[in-house]
């Protein structure tokens, strides 16, 4: 069964936690603070394997989650860094987060992506040593891993999208311009995999053509198999628009071809605006003049049109020449970018709940909006970092940092960020 679509838990692993210890040596009177840091958590990477073509294996397994890193130990050990989890997809998955439809990334060449990030491991005790603080009786946790619902989404790598009715012979060109052999019979939705051929031509240049199986008018007469598909369209450069032009089927090739032209603007308008070529097909099914007079039909509307016979390769080649003409002059193939995570609005973070504890001097804050916030921020750059300053006055952090008796110049800890206190 062909599955483009699923749903998946995303967990990348928490940092291991730095350790409290102190040096301990025969002889030796008092050793300093020497606990590790923690490991950082495995990462969630997902991959493009090429022998996989659909998202199937997803419907069985739907929880990933990457290991925990090391804990600290003494005597300066940090803790091992976790294995990254890696996903495998098929090439042209788009990772979108659930809840928001925003795209995390394009696996669509052959580079690994991070997806969810590790938990950075916690400091150890080691770190927060000073001349006046020897002996600091206090370590960091790790932070908690990236975790994430995530909708995988196949969306084909093809230049070429052939679309048309069902059983007008897109499978049966397919097969004989390139090397792959998709089902090919006489009877309505044999091909119910989206199939990729690649289309060589002479040494140097070739495309990918994709045979997007069967579109039907309204797809709501119970066959409905049309529109799922029309998604791997979406990234073509180009649309051969294939026509039983004998209407072997007893419909009306004109219609035929209306039809699909609504179809594919009602599921996505950009659709539409694709360049387009026409390919008669069943020639050797009709006379010249129907097909003469299918010809003047397209080309009144600007379309290229190519009358061929499919299923014995007959005048392939010309279609062909044409497509390839056309490409070298198209935009590649689309690829999309990871969308950024927005910046919460400022007003949701007013009034927080703010846990402030001290250790020698040290003010650690924590909250779980906190975290949130903070992964948002990008702390090289100075409007990120007013706008979390901001969100520090708001959320009430500031207040109660006072209220903890902080001083000028005290250290303030906030996960894996740390800076001096000024007002
Ligand atoms: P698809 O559903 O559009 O993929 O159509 P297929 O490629 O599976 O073809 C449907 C039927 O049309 C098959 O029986 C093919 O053998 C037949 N066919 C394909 N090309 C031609 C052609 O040029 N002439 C005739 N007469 N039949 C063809
Ligand atoms: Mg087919």
């Amino acid at each position: 069964m062909f599955v483009d679509i699923a749903k998946i838990h995303i967990k990348a692993g928490d940092g291991g936690d730095g350790a409290v210890t102190f040096h301990r040596e025969k002889y030796v009177a008092s050793g300093g603070p020497d606990g590790g840091d923690g490991g950082r958590g495995g990462n969630i990477v997902f991959l493009a394997d090429t022998n996989l073509s659909t998202l199937a294996d997803f419907r069985y397994k739907r929880k990933y989650a990457a290991k925990k890193g090391e804990n600290g130990r003494g005597g300066r050990c940090n803790g091992k860094k976790a294995d990254d989890l890696i996903i495998r997809v098929p090439m042209g998955t788009l990772v979108k987060e659930a809840e928001t439809g925003r795209i995390l990334a394009d696996i669509s060449d052959d580079q690994p992506v991070i997806v969810a990030k590790g938990g950075k491991g916690g400091w150890g005790n080691t770190h927060f040593a000073t001349p006046t603080r020897q002996t600091p009786r206090f370590a960091k946790p790790g932070l908690p891993g990236e975790e994430y619902d995530v909708q995988l989404e196949l969306k084909l790598l093809a230049d070429v999208g052939i679309v048309g009715f069902p059983n007008v012979g897109k499978s049966t060109l397919i097969s004989v311009v390139s090397e792959a052999k998709p089902v090919i019979a006489n009877y309505h939705f044999t091909t119910i995999t989206p199939v990729l051929g690649v289309v060589r031509m002479g040494e140097e240049s070739s495309f990918v053509m994709a045979d997007i199986p069967g579109l039907i008018e309204g797809a709501g007469d119970g066959l409905g198999l049309g529109h799922q598909f029309l998604r791997h369209v979406e990234r073509c450069r180009l649309l051969v628009h294939m026509v039983d032009v004998s209407g072997s089927e007893g419909r009306d090739p004109k219609q035929d071809f209306e039809t699909i032209n609504r179809e594919l603007k009602k599921f996505n308008p950009a659709l539409a605006g694709l360049p387009m070529i026409v390919a008669g097909n069943k020639c050797d099914l009709t006379d010249d003049e129907t097909v003469e007079n299918f010809r003047r039909y397209i080309e009144a509307q600007g379309y290229r049109f190519f009358p061929i016979m499919a299923a014995i390769a007959y005048e392939t080649q010309p279609l062909l020449n044409e497509i390839r003409e056309q490409l070298s002059k198209l935009p590649p193939i689309t690829r999309y970018e990871a969308e950024p995570a927005p910046l919460p609005d400022e007003s949701e973070f007013t009034k927080q709940e703010v846990h402030v504890e001290v250790h020698d001097g040290v003010y650690f804050v924590e909250g779980e909006w906190l975290l949130r916030v903070m992964r948002t921020i990008n702390f090289d750059d100075s409007e990120s970092l007013q706008y979390f300053q901001r969100v520090l006055i708001g959320s009430g952090v500031i207040d109660a940092l006072k209220a903890a008796g902080i001083q000028e110049g005290d250290t303030v800890s906030m996960y894996d960020v740390e800076f001096d206190f000024v007002e």
